[in-house]
């Protein structure tokens, strides 16, 4: 399990060593099978970093850029964010793709380079809500999929990549997938991954990401291939994120 809080643009130096500190401390050390990340704003990674101290806490980036290095105004490269302890880059966002112009190629091609870097991508995919209307969620996360992961050949172990479903139509408005449809969504996206990749793909850990809050984490982590969360708003409030943490903990005692 991997509960990975994504905080987006949001805090500042001083904000983010406070948030960094009670997530630490509200967290403490995560239970046998979770693994727990914070993804900050990038010039607030050290920061992160260094206030996380001896926390078992990893770190993560929000997005890199799939160049090794240039003139590439803004943006950070995949040995920059190792190079500052990150263990995680956040790819294909739907916030990046909506905003940003990212196609499911250029993911494609950020993958690459984050797995040449041994930096971890939690790849994101994810249907619109006119998209799930009109019957197209999963072809177009399928589709996502195949952008995300097709150029490579072969998956060398199955904790080099982190598949997150998020719905886009459940980012930040506090709605959230029925965890059957949550469910569904993940077995296709295991049959995906275990037909490309062979078992090396089925072990994949997915996540799933929208709206995730203390009160509906346990329901979600309790279906058979949701295996963790990426939180967005919650992660932004150290006792509602180690709320989460518990929960996955708990889904892993109980052995989902
Ligand atoms: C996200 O943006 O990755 C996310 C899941 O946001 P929220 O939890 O706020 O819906």
């Amino acid at each position: 399990m991997l509960v990975a809080g994504n905080w987006k643009m949001n805090t500042d130096f001083e904000g983010a060593l406070e948030l960094a500190e009670a997530v630490a401390d509200a967290v403490g050390e995560p239970g046998e099978g979770v693994d727990v990340a914070v993804c900050p704003p990038a010039p607030l990674l050290l920061a992160v970093l260094d206030t996380l101290g001896e926390s078992d806490i990893l770190l993560g980036a929000q997005t890199m850029h799939e160049a090794d290095s240039g003139a590439y105004t803004g943006e950070s490269s995949a040995s920059m964010l190792t190079s500052v302890g990150c263990v995680f880059v956040i790819l294909g966002h739907s916030e990046r793709r909506q905003y940003f112009g990212e196609t499911d190629d250029g993911v494609g091609r950020k993958v690459t380079q984050a797995l040449a870097h041994e930096l971890v991508p939690i790849v994101c995919v994810g249907e619109t809500l006119a998209e799930r209307e009109a019957g197209d969620a999963e072809a177009v996360v399928l589709r996502q999929l195949s952008g995300a992961f097709g150029e490579m050949e072969a998956l060398a172990a199955p904790d080099a990549v982190v598949v997150a479903y998020e719905p886009v139509w459940a980012i930040g408005t506090g709605r959230t997938a029925s965890p059957d449809d949550a469910q569904a969504m993940h077995a296709a996206i295991r049959a995906w991954m275990t037909e490309r990749f062979g078992e090396t793909g089925a072990d994949v850990e997915l996540l799933y990401g929208g709206s995730v809050k203390p009160g509906n984490a346990s329901e979600l982590f309790a279906q058979p291939d949701i295996d963790g969360g990426l939180i967005g708003g919650a992660s932004l409030d150290a006792s509602s994120f180690a709320a989460i943490v518990r929960a996955a903990e708990a889904a892993v005692d109980a052995g989902t």
